[in-house]
């Protein structure tokens, strides 16, 4: 089975191959720091989480890259109303989304760019354009790209060039040529953060970011770049015009993007007031149940999120833990471990044909559920020890990939399980002492398998949750 993904720059399904075998390079957008993230937010971080963990599973060696926008005409009001410095608290709100990825279980990127750090190589790549007639510098000290030098401008979101050009949002200047040209550089307002450069003290526009952080961290050529599928115009259009005017090769193999989430059916939006913080999530509910929400959908399609699909996500968490329940029995019976093995290997390739079809997380969730089953029937029928033991730690192993944690996640739960595994490790040091190897051996196998981690030192031995 090989994997095959939706492209947008196609609208096809493609054979997945990288640039350099077994190496990803893969760029994700990321958010504007000006308030606290939202679960809309959240849900491009998992979606491009389910996509990286699943290439890592597969063997492949992933650089991940996702930048924070910092410096940005929101963050100057924002401050402004706040009578703060606009970098505090793009700063502020910057650390704050890294701790909630980590809360959320996204493994994290190689690097995490920032405007503010990445002023040198913009200024570079915008002078290299207006060398090359790609841009021009107003009388104010803008620079604008210019819209019409790019042949295939519009190719992404498949728009005509007239069509694109009275898409765009930026208001009309009196300045610019072409009302579809855009910002590659600001010049300054009194009061805004400005940097110098060969047109005056100002600052970079958006598009041009993630292009210069791309040349950067990744190089001229990518295989992966992800985002909301809100960004497809004019932000994606716009980086590659930027970057393939600048380098003269196709800059990204595989655009994908992630669906827009809906709570209650409506799209979510400042203006709607509806928005729920990752903060105010997480203070409620599990990061599992929002990972299962999100896998539920299929990341390509808008996502309802409301009252009833996450307590159907908080049921299915419930069932998917009941398969690291401990076994029950310590016999072992012929025909139904055999039939576990069996139900075991078809749950992994069920779940990895569901994820070579771009990343299909419901069909793999739906093998997962069938192992569950699998495994609760088999403790039933008495099976334990080491046919058990693999049956979980499969089951793990494919949770893992949709970054599940499962019973070791409350932090909370350290705490109530402590005087229980104390006691279960000092009975075993007995059994060390008694030279009981199988026994101890089992009770290490045992909590294992729910998670808890022994390590034996020369005298005694600690624990840690995986
Ligand atoms: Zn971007």
């Amino acid at each position: 089975m090989s994997l095959v993904v939706y492209n947008t720059l196609t609208r096809e399904k493609e054979p997945f191959e990288t640039l350099e075998p077994g190496k990803v390079r893969m760029y994700v957008c990321g958010p504007t720091v000006y308030a606290d993230a939202h679960v809309g937010h959240a849900m491009s971080s998992v979606v491009f989480d389910f996509i990286r963990r699943y290439l890592e599973y597969k063997g492949y060696q992933v650089r991940h890259v996702m930048n924070f926008t910092d410096v940005d005409d929101k963050i100057i009001a924002r401050a402004a109303q706040a009578g703060q410095d606009p970098a505090d608290l793009a700063n502020r709100y910057t650390e704050a989304y890294q701790e909630q990825l980590a809360k959320l279980n996204v493994r994290r990127p190689a690097v995490f760019p920032r405007v503010s750090q990445t002023i040198v190589e913009i200024i570079r790549m915008v002078a290299d354009l207006v060398e090359s007639d790609h841009a021009y510098v107003t009388p104010g000290g803008d620079v604008y790209f210019r819209v019409r030098s790019d042949d295939d401008y519009g190719k992404l979101s498949r728009r005509k060039l007239a069509e694109a050009i009275s898409g765009t949002r930026v208001l009309s200047s009196e300045e610019k040529v072409e009302e579809g040209d855009f910002a590659l550089w600001k010049a300054a307002k009194p009061g805004e953060p400005s940097w110098a450069s060969p047109w005056g003290r100002g600052r970079p526009g958006w598009h041009i970011e993630c292009s210069a952080m791309n040349l950067l961290h990744l190089g001229e050529q990518i295989d992966i770049h992800g985002g909301g599928n809100d960004l497809i115009f004019p932000h994606h259009e716009n980086e590659i015009a930027q970057t393939e005017s600048y380098t003269g090769k196709p800059f990204v193999r595989y655009w994908l993007h992630n669906g827009m989430l809906q709570l209650k059916g409506e799209k979510m939006s400042k203006s709607l007031g509806n928005l729920v913080t990752i903060d105010e999530f997480l203070a409620q509910h599990d990061a599992d149940a929002f990972r299962l929400v999100i896998a539920g959908s299929g990341y390509r399609k808008p996502l309802a999120f409301n009252d009833d699909v996450l307590a159907d996500a908080e049921r299915g968490l419930d069932r998917l833990r009941t398969a690291l329940r401990p076994v029950t029995g310590s016999v072992v019976i012929g025909p139904a471990v055999d039939a576990l093995a069996e139900q075991v290997s078809q749950a992994r390739v069920a779940f990895e044909a569901a994820m070579d079809d771009d990343f299909n997380t419901a069909g793999a969730l739906a093998a997962l559920f069938e192992l569950v089953r699998a495994i609760n029937t088999a403790r039933d029928a008495g099976v334990a020890g080491q046919p058990f033991a693999d049956a979980q730690g499969a089951f793990r192993t494919l949770g893992d990939v949709l970054g599940l944690r499962l019973a070791a996640a409350p932090q909370a739960q350290g705490q109530s399980i402590a005087p229980f595994v104390d006691l279960l490790l000092a009975v075993r040091t007995d059994l060390r002492k008694a030279k009981q190897w199988a026994l101890s051996d089992k009770v290490r196998d045992g909590l294992k398998a729910l998670g808890v981690i022994v390590e034996d030192g020369p005298q005694s031995s600690t624990w840690r949750l995986e």
